[in-house]
Parts: structure tokens; C-alpha cells; sequence
């Protein structure tokens, strides 16, 4: 059949063939318009509170190292032994010959620092999530989102067979109405037409910080015979005791029935886990496909993980000083007048508005010894461009005024506070 509006052909290349990549220099081109272009800034120094890039030393809050794991003593020592011990690699995925003693040890440390029966850890927290959501749903389930989960979770919904409807961003009662509809319609007697329904939630929304109304979520859940997974990337070793999560701080142990963590942001180290119910990790062990298609970790990173929970365990003081910094960082911020917007935790978004004002005062802050990394469309809506910080437990009082000062003078130089 002709088509009426064809593609146009490819550009020439270098060698005069058609160069079938050209479309990629466009869309370049295009995000540089749009000030969205993001390049990466190469740090060459240690991850930490202060950071080399491009040749300067910078006072960094634009890590998830929460807790200042990533250069701990006891982390460092781990992984160094574990590399003498057991080499570098793992050399195969978990089922056929990368089952580590150290893997084992460390998910049963963490069913237990969880207070689930098992645990099972996978690559990343983005792999967990995209290697749960379509394994335990089908066809004959129902997924519940909210609107601003993250994209891993968006992505493990797409590799599902499962319908899915997304519910207004932490609007509870939205929900229940959607629960309702979902789990009494089609079946004469009112039963659920669902052999699942799963509502998925963000404990922590890693863009604007806020934490998820996880009581109302799980009420309405149990209200509908619903199980709930959360995935606490940004509330592991940020909320509840020790750093536990939200199901911890919340006092809702045993009725969240999946818990997902990361290992790559307050554990310092890289990995997320899944904690849960036996049968739960019994069936990710034979069907989750990152799982099972993936290398596992190297023992260093699985005894670098193991340590960080030990530490995260024997030195509270470590959290403490986390939300000390929070707490002094927010109200700081707000007394200059920034926006904040809805943030209760660490992640503390400084609105900008449009991309390039966020570009701009990014840059500016560069330039002050800060280093602070704007956040754009599409990661949030394009009016809601923001500088995204995260102060951390290694950050010192010092480090903080430095920083305030920093924001004081941009934000008056680009209007954005009263002088
Ligand atoms: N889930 C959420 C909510 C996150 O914020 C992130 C990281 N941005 C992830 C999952 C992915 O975690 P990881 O970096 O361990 O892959």
C-alpha cells in the first residue's frame, strides 16, 4: 500500500551510504533547543559529601548516599576482603553457578533486619522491580499504580501481562473508589473477577520526596482483598527504625505483602532486594528473569551490602544525623523563600519552573563550589523544573552554611528570592 507521508530518506554519511542513525543527531539537537539536554558530569574523586569534578572540588548534594555509606570504613574493608577471598566476579547467574554463600548470608541478614520470612536480592532496585511485577501477575490480575511511581515500576508493568489502572498521585480515596469498581464488577455474586490485584506505591516518590499514605493505601488494599507491594529505593535506611522502611515506620508489619529495596543508595553499595513471603522468593528463584538471565552480583558488592545493613544496625547515630541536616537544610531553604514543594524527607526539590532557569542555576552553583543537578522534563512536568538536593549524614554544618550561602546569592541574582 503507498503511503502518503513517507519517512524521509536517510541522510548521506561520511562515505556517501545512507547513514541510518542520522535521525539521532536531530533529536540532539532538538533536547539542546529545549534546554534539556543533560550532560554528565565526571566526578574523579571518591563518592562523598565533597567531590572533584571537572577539576574542582565541590561541596555534593546531588547523591542518594544518604547515610554516607558508599566510602564507610567497614564497607571498604568488606569488599576488600571479599576480593581476596573469592576473586572479582561471580562468573555465571544465580541458578546455574552464582550462588554465593555471601548471597545467601545476605538475604537472610535482610529478611531478618526486614522482619519478612525471605528475601531474594537482584541487580539493581530497577531489576527488582521489572522482574517481580511480571512474574507474579498475569492475565487474570489487576495492577493498581500510582501516578508518579517510579519508572522502574512503570516499566515492570509494561513487561506484565496484567491490566493496569494508575490512580491520582497518593489520592487514597481515588483508590478506594478504583478498588471498588475493580474488585466487586463482573461476577453476579460480587466475588472479585481478579485472582490478584496488586496496588503498587512508591514508599518514597524520588522526584519530590514526599512519602506515600501507606496506611490509608494498605487500609483500602485489605478493605478489597488487595495485596500491596511498596518500593522503598528512598525510604531503605531513610524511615523507620534503623532505617528499615516505611512498612517499619508506618507500624504496618505484615500487611504490606512486598517490599521492595535498594542496595545503591543509603546502603551505599549498588543491588535491590525483594522481602517477603517464602513461596514469594521460591517463585522469583524459578521465573523472574533478571533473575535468572543475569549474572549475580561479584562478592564484593554482596559483602559491601551485607556490612552496610550491619552498620546501618550498629550506628543509629548515622540516621540521626541525616535528619538533623534534613530538618536544618528544609527550613533554611524556606526561610530565604524557596519553594521546597511537598518534600518530607532528604530529597528536597528547590523549584526552579522552567528548564532553563533550572540549567542556569545549576551552572551558577557550579560556579560557587556546589554541585546540584537540575531535574527536567521528562522526568517532571516541564513548569516544574527544580534543582533536586539531598543532604547527606556526612555533611557537616560547615558544608551546609557554605551551601545556603550559595543558594542565598543565586536565587537572588536570578530573581528567584527577595533580595
Ligand atoms: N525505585 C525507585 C523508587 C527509585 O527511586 C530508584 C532509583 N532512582 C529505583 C527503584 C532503582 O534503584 P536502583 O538504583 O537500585 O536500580
Amino acid at each position: 500500500m503507498a503511503d502518503s507521508n513517507p519517512t524521509p530518506a536517510p541522510k548521506p554519511g561520511p562515505a556517501g551510504r545512507p547513514e541510518p542513525l542520522a535521525f539521532l543527531g536531530d533529536e540532539l539537537a532538538a533536547l539542546r533547543e529545549r534546554n534539556l539536554y543533560r550532560p554528565m558530569r565526571v566526578m574523579s574523586s571518591a563518592q562523598g559529601p565533597i567531590v572533584s569534578v571537572d577539576n574542582a572540588r565541590l561541596i555534593s548534594l546531588s547523591s542518594n548516599d544518604y547515610l554516607g555509606l558508599t566510602h564507610h570504613p567497614r564497607l571498604r574493608e568488606a569488599a576488600l576482603n571479599a576480593v581476596r577471598d573469592f576473586g572479582v566476579g561471580s562468573g555465571a547467574v544465580r541458578t546455574i553457578a552464582g550462588t554465593l554463600a555471601l548471597h545467601e548470608q545476605l538475604e537472610s541478614e535482610l529478611a531478618v533486619f526486614k522482619g519478612t520470612e525471605a528475601c531474594l536480592t537482584f541487580q539493581s532496585g530497577f531489576t527488582a522491580n521489572t522482574g517481580v511485577i511480571p512474574t507474579i501477575t498475569g492475565e487474570t490480575d489487576l495492577i493498581v499504580s500510582d501516578a508518579l511511581n517510579h519508572a522502574s515500576i512503570i516499566d515492570g508493568m509494561r513487561l506484565s501481562r496484567a491490566p493496569r489502572v494508575v490512580y491520582p498521585h497518593a489520592d487514597v480515596e481515588a483508590l478506594r473508589a478504583l478498588l471498588q469498581e475493580a474488585a466487586t464488577k463482573g461476577r453476579p455474586d460480587g466475588s472479585s473477577p481478579y485472582r490478584l490485584i496488586l496496588v503498587v506505591t512508591d514508599g518514597v516518590f524520588s522526584m519530590d520526596g514526599d512519602i506515600a499514605p501507606l496506611p490509608g493505601i494498605v487500609e483500602a488494599a485489605e478493605a478489597f482483598g488487595a495485596a500491596v507491594m511498596v518500593d522503598d529505593a528512598h525510604a531503605s535506611g531513610v524511615l523507620g527504625r534503623n532505617g528499615r522502611g516505611s512498612v517499619d515506620h508506618f507500624g504496618l508489619e505484615g500487611r504490606v505483602a512486598i517490599q521492595i529495596g535498594t542496595l545503591s543508595k543509603a546502603v551505599g553499595v549498588l543491588g535491590g532486594y525483594v522481602a517477603g513471603s517464602q513461596d514469594l522468593r521460591d517463585i522469583l528463584v524459578q521465573r523472574a528473569r533478571p533473575f535468572l538471565f543475569s549474572t549475580s552480583h561479584p562478592p564484593a558488592v554482596a559483602a559491601a551490602c551485607l556490612e552496610g545493613i550491619r552498620v546501618m544496625q550498629d550506628e543509629p547515630e548515622l540516621i540521626e544525623r541525616l535528619w538533623a541536616n534534613t530538618r536544618r537544610f528544609k527550613a533554611e531553604l524556606t526561610r530565604l523563600g524557596f519553594d521546597t514543594g511537598r518534600s518530607d524527607t532528604p530529597i528536597t526539590p528547590v523549584m526552579m519552573g522552567d528548564p532553563a532557569t533550572a540549567a542556569r542555576f545549576s551552572n551558577r552553583l557550579f560556579a560557587e563550589g556546589i554541585f546540584a543537578q537540575p531535574v527536567v522534563f521528562p522526568t517532571v512536568p516541564m513548569d516544574r523544573s527544580r534543582i533536586r538536593t539531598i543532604v547527606t549524614a556526612a555533611h557537616t554544618d560547615q558544608m551546609l552554611d557554605q551551601a545556603l550561602e550559595a543558594f542565598a546569592l543565586v536565587g537572588r541574582e536570578l530573581g528567584l528570592v527577595r533580595p
